[in-house]
């Protein structure tokens, strides 16, 4: 299969360019697009030959539930049921963004292959026009992953969607680097209180000013059945060891010594204004406590690192306010919990 990419740009007539990518949706494929946290790769959330080709494109075990990304607010109601005053309110205040609210399903519309398993459904509607425009071209539901090869980092830009998927989709809408960089939060409404299955550009704070106390469950150790089946997986992780290591030139400057002694070669990624001259490779994020340009260029940097002949990588460590939770979730995971220690 030949993979197209077209460059869906603000300013030009995109009629035709959405009109093709329905076609091949209402006719049972996939389209890889843009939203504001990562590329999605879609499908009719409606149609289950078509979910199931999700996760052959991506070779995602098929156990792992998918988002359902809508165009309407209102259409959450065709979906989910049992919807509390505070799920309302979340969704008037940070729809369209970066906000997955998990709801209890009303059965028999999506397609199963959708929600493997549970009884419940992951929905948001994102805030980015050309996955607007799509969703809204199409009357209809995309079950949506993030549109990599499972094993690597979710793609900022059509480039790394190509990289991955070239060969296994037909079309990849190109609407240039997303912006938040890291998934959505997941938020479960089914539990009270809601609980955060995942860390995103949506707070724990700004959540909590709407809607009072959640919980944040960062793991399921033991439990039988994890609540978000995704976090039985195993996560990126870069080719080269990650460690995560304290934001000090002169802590990571010894760090990199030392692996220079043992012949290694160590790719850093880290903000723009540390300066570790000894570094094989620099991967800059952003300024400095700058979490939103760390969130935004992340996947870049890890997807930049396997480039690289390096044997380690170490990841600097941000601050926890804002998106930088999201960030160090992100780095923590690709780490496997692993911090340099000298
Ligand atoms: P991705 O599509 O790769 O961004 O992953 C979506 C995340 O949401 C995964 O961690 C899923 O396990 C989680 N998720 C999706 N639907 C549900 C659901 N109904 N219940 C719990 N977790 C879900
Ligand atoms: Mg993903």
């Amino acid at each position: 299969m030949e993979t197209e990419q077209i460059s869906v740009d603000n300013h030009q007539d995109n009629d035709k360019n959405y009109r093709r990518a329905v076609d091949i949706l209402t006719s049972g494929g996939v389209v890889a697009f843009p939203t504001e946290t990562v590329y999605g790769l879609g499908a009719l959330a409606t149609d289950e030959q078509a979910v199931r080709k999700i996760f052959e494109a991506k070779g995602r075990p098929s156990d792992n539930p998918l988002i359902v990304h809508i165009g309407q607010q209102e259409e959450v109601h065709k979906y989910a049921t049992g919807i509390t005053e505070d799920g309302e309110k979340l969704m008037a205040t940070f729809w369209p963004g970066s906000l997955t609210l998990i709801f209890e399903k009303i059965p028999g519309i999506i397609a199963p292959s959708v929600t493997p398993g549970v009884e419940t459904v992951a929905i948001r509607m994102p805030d980015h026009p050309v996955a607007l425009a799509l969703l809204q071209t199409l009357h209809g539901p995309l079950a949506a992953p993030s549109a990599n090869r499972s094993g690597k980092p979710s793609p900022t830009e059509a480039a790394h969607v190509f990289e991955d998927l070239q060969g296994r989709i037909p079309l990849i809408l190109d609407g240039g680097q997303t912006g938040v960089g890291v998934e959505s939060t997941v938020l479960d409404m089914t539990t009270n209180p809601p609980t955060i299955l995942r860390p995103g550009g949506v707070t724990r704070e700004m959540i909590e000013e709407v809607i009072g106390p959640v919980k944040a469950e960062s793991k399921a150790p033991g439990e039988q059945a994890p609540r978000s089946p995704g976090m039985k997986y195993m996560h990126y992780a870069p080719e080269a060891p990650l460690f995560v290591i304290e934001p000090d030139a002169t802590i990571i400057g010894e760090a990199i010594a030392a692996l220079h002694v043992e012949g290694k070669r160590v790719a850093v990624i880290g903000p723009d204004d540390l300066t570790i001259p000894t570094a094989d490779w620099y991967f800059a994020l952003g300024p400095r406590h700058n979490n939103e340009a760390m969130a935004a260029h992340l996947y870049r940097a890890l997807r930049q690192c396997d480039l690289t002949a390096a044997d380690v990588i170490l990841g600097v460590e941000t601050d926890l306010t804002g998106v930088g939770a999201a960030v160090m979730n992100r780095l923590t995971k690709a780490a496997d919990g692993k911090r340099y220690m000298s």
